[in-house]
């Protein structure tokens, strides 16, 4: 089976839009936070308003001053976001890149798990289903499922972190493994770590990283040898919230993010749930759970997809530094000014590696094409890097006056305080409300526990730091990188000998 050929008939749209995807999400699923179970989701204060940020980008699907930004036809003709398809083409993964640039500045590059991050496996099951053999029809079935509506994918691939000296399978008591199967399905026990934002989508994929499969033997491992996709609201799914930013926020105008992209983590249980057999892609296969995170080409685009946020985000940051440095005064100053120029320099890397991944990929599962997978390596080790060196930029330079603030909105509004306020917290140019609300934003981004979220974040998203750097050097030594950079020293060792040159071109 592929992705049948557009028939004569028109376009197909089945695309949710902001309304629909809210009333979506209060379907019964159990979640926990701070000794309650959530009711509606939607209007939850933990969550609505990071709710209503995603329906946001539903809206604009529908939007006829985003069509064609947004959106794009797949081979069957059904309209989707431009990433929820597979890409055939250079000029394809350039559509797609546009697209994730359109709807992360609805966020400012402020929420990591928007619905296209998980679009980065979800249209390759088009082209890549055959790799799941007895569930090929299932892979397929999802692409067409999720490409249809753009539904909201979060994913689980990490193990508890807990006796990670251990093989996985003696940590059965805490670690994703099967319980037993039926004609329904199969039922599955343990916990996952960290789901981001799932108690604002529709369904979770549960899977495996690089560093996970790694552990796992032919023979051994097999109970948790196990992909699949989980409705929220199945019986036995349980989300362990951690604390709520937006929840926590004292008003827009003290937390201004945090109140409105807190796309909270959560621990995902499993206990005894039954996944239905059409939701299953690998089962009991360890060679197969090994092979699906590398060959799916999943690795190749979520680096596209977090390197077009990233930038939108730094983007969002210089502004902040500019603005920063002239509400303080200090603009002008050389030393201020090369640090922007660092900052600028950044982004623009960032935006460089996207258009390395679009321009020059490589061939992916069945007809695809994706970013080539050295860039995308290379990409993610910048990336979690990047972002503790932005943040040290801003206590360079704006240095203690993010701490010279009030301690709520109220403060503003009391009689009392207003003449002092406005003597003593006035910016260069800026009136003291103007500068108090420039300087919240700047916390809320830099300095809150949104921003240390933020922070531990973009550090560990795509696997802790040892992985990040022992992936590239694997992938160097398979596709025979590391033999082009062996032979480049022994041409070089070969130019001479003990007797002198042997370079002919050498006296
Ligand atoms: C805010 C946030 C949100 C996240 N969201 C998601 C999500 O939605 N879905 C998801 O799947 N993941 C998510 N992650 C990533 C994931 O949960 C892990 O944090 C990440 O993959 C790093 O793994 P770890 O924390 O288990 O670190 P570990 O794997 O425990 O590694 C920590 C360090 O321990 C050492 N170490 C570990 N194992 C070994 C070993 N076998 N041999 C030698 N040394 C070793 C290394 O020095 C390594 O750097 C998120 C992470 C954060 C912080």
């Amino acid at each position: 089976m592929s992705i049948k050929e557009k028939p004569a008939a028109a376009e197909t749209n089945n695309l949710m839009n902001g309304a629909e995807y809210l009333a979506s999400l209060n379907d019964g699923r159990e979640i926990w936070f701070r000794g309650e179970r959530v009711d509606k989701v939607s209007e939850h204060p933990a969550f609505r308003n990071a709710a209503r940020s995603i329906a946001r980008l539903y809206d604009a699907l529908h939007e006829p001053e985003f069509h064609g930004q947004l959106t794009g036809v797949d081979k069957s003709g059904m309209l989707t976001h431009a990433f929820f398809k597979p890409a055939y083409s250079a000029d394809d993964l350039r559509a797609a890149r546009d697209a994730i640039a359109v709807w992360q500045r609805f966020a400012y590059g402020w929420m990591g798990r928007t619905p296209d991050y998980k679009a980065a496996f979800m249209a390759q099951l088009a082209e890549g289903h055959q790799f799941y053999g007895d569930y090929a029809d299932n892979a397929f079935a999802w692409y067409t499922k999720c490409a249809s509506r753009c539904l909201f994918m979060n994913h689980v691939l990490i193990d508890p972190p807990v006796d990670r000296n251990r093989p996985r399978v003696d940590v059965r008591d805490q670690y994703v493994s099967v319980e037993k199967d039926d004609d329904r399905g199969i039922y599955v026990s343990g916990a996952k770590m960290v789901a981001t934002g799932s108690a604002l989508t529709h369904t979770t994929f549960v899977g495996l990283n690089s560093g996970t499969a790694a552990r796992m033997e032919t023979g051994r491992d097999e109970d948790m040898a196990l992909v699949f996709f989980i409705d929220m609201d199945a019986p036995g799914v349980k989300l362990i919230s951690r604390s709520s930013y937006e929840f926590d926020a004292h008003s827009p105008f003290d937390a201004p993010l945090a109140s409105r992209f807190d796309e909270n983590d959560a621990v995902m249980v499993f206990e005894n749930a039954l996944v239905p057999w059409e939701n299953v892609l690998i089962y009991r296969d360890v060679e197969r759970s090994k092979g699906f995170y590398a060959d799916s080409g999943f690795f190749n685009r979520f680096n596209l997809q977090s390197c077009v946020r990233l930038t939108i985000k730094l983007e969002f940051c210089i502004g902040l530094l500019l603005k920063g440095v002239e509400a303080t005064g200090t603009g002008d100053f050389r030393g201020v000014q090369t640090q922007i120029g660092e900052l600028v320099a950044m982004r623009d890397t960032l935006w460089s590696f996207t258009t390395a991944m679009v321009s020059e990929p490589e061939q992916g599962i069945g007809n695809s094409v994706v970013p080539k997978l050295q860039t995308a390596a290379a990409a993610r080790l910048y990336m979690t890097n990047a972002w503790h060196r932005v943040r040290e930029i801003f206590e360079c330079v704006l240095a203690g006056a993010p701490t010279y603030t009030i301690s709520g909105v109220e403060d503003l509004r009391q009689p009392a305080l207003s003449n002092t306020l406005e003597r003593y917290y006035r910016g260069t140019g800026l009136e003291a409300q103007e500068r108090i609300k420039l300087f919240k934003l700047i916390w809320d981004a830099m300095y809150s526990e949104f921003a240390g979220r933020h922070a531990l974040y973009e550090r560990n998203y795509s696997g802790n730091q040892d992985q990040q750097r022992l992936d590239p050097l694997r992938w160097s030594q398979i596709r025979g990188d590391a033999d082009r950079y062996r032979s480049l020293v022994d041409e070089c060792l070969a130019d001479y000998d003990a007797d002198g040159w042997v370079a002919k071109h050498l006296l």
